[in-house]
């Protein structure tokens, strides 16, 4: 079973359904209230074990009702929670999230704990991540936290998959440390340094990518699927059509989804293929790790194509 090593976010997603979104300074009355464990890092924690992987967490918490969720949820997908340390002086983080008819959405995350996740916290976990297959990082916590990491895996020749969300520009010191990194079009531009707004070919954001990092640049493309750069050679793997219910998580159920099938031996393309199935099925459901395929879904939703 391959080891994966997660460093990142652990939040809860605070979603109200509303006919429209409120202006400002307006209350309105919503639909329906959902609590659903999230958080990117522990988003890629949870796919890459109920994928196969054995998989560890490494992240803070708060000493509350949210906190102890999260742990729950972590421990019911089989993720090892042993290096998620709870925070005495901080709140869990939250993500407060609206949602009006047509799937527009605002969010606001108070990131609490998770803003607190420190080179501590990493070193607790120094053994397993050098033992491991694969380390997970995105941007959630604090940037020296994720380069830390980055860092202590790189030493022990680790693999390092850095999904570069949210978008931010990132030091050249960090990417040259990641093996492979999957931005989506926007995170992509952001890291080029264009601005969100300016319209690129997904292919010469990747070219550019690639030359400040040491490994593939998979662009995620949404329904379009990934454009994938590797030694300057493009290969486009097209997205498994689905009827789309909840995009949240996709991003994070492809990385965990690919950690899983590189350290399993795959080769790229079908590696993206298989990781393709796993986000598309999450896609087709509510919530971000809730939304997550198990092993078995994916394999015979991937059946023989992969
Ligand atoms: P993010 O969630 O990080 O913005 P994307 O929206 O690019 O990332 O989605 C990540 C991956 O999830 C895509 O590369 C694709 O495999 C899958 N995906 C996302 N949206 C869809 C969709 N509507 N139909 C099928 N697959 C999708």
């Amino acid at each position: 079973m391959p080891g994966i090593v997660v460093v990142g976010s652990i939040h809860t997603d605070l979603v109200i359904t509303t006919e429209r979104l409120p202006t400002p300074g307006e209350t309105r009355i919503g639909g329906e209230f959902h609590t659903f464990p999230g958080g990117k890092g522990a988003n890629q924690a949870v796919a890459a074990a109920r994928l196969g992987g054995e998989v560890w967490m490494v992240g803070r918490v708060g000493a509350d009702l949210y906190g102890r969720f999260q742990r729950e949820s972590l421990g019911a997908a089989g993720v090892h929670t042993d290096f998620v340390t709870t925070d005495a002086d901080a709140a869990s983080g939250v993500a407060l999230i609206m949602v009006e008819r047509g799937g527009n959405n605002t969010i606001v995350v108070a990131p609490g704990a998770s803003g607190r996740c420190a080179p501590e916290d990493v070193d607790r976990a120094a053994a397993v991540i050098a033992g491991a297959d694969a380390l997970l990082l995105q941007l959630e916590i604090p940037l020296e936290t994720v380069e830390y990491a980055a860092r202590l895996a790189a030493q022990h020749g680790v693999r390092v998959i850095l999904d570069p969300a949210p978008a931010q520009p990132l030091p050249p010191a960090l990417l040259e440390m990641v093996h492979l990194v999957t931005p989506n079009e926007t995170e992509a531009a952001l890291l080029c340094g264009f601005d969100p707004g300016e319209r690129h070919e997904p292919a010469e954001l990747a070219a550019r990518i690639q030359q400040r990092v040491r490994g593939p640049v998979l662009i995620t493309l949404g329904a379009q699927g990934v454009l994938a750069m590797v030694d300057g050679q493009t290969l486009q793997v097209p997205a498994v059509p689905v009827e789309a219910v909840d995009a949240t998580a996709a991003g994070d159920t492809f990385s965990g989804a690919l950690a899983v099938a590189l350290t399993e031996g795959r080769n790229l393309a079908d590696a993206i293929r298989w990781a393709n199935h796993a986000a598309a099925l999450a896609v087709t459901r509510l919530g971000a790790q809730s939304a997550v395929p198990t092993r078995r879904e994916v394999d015979d939703f991937a059946g023989s194509s992969c």
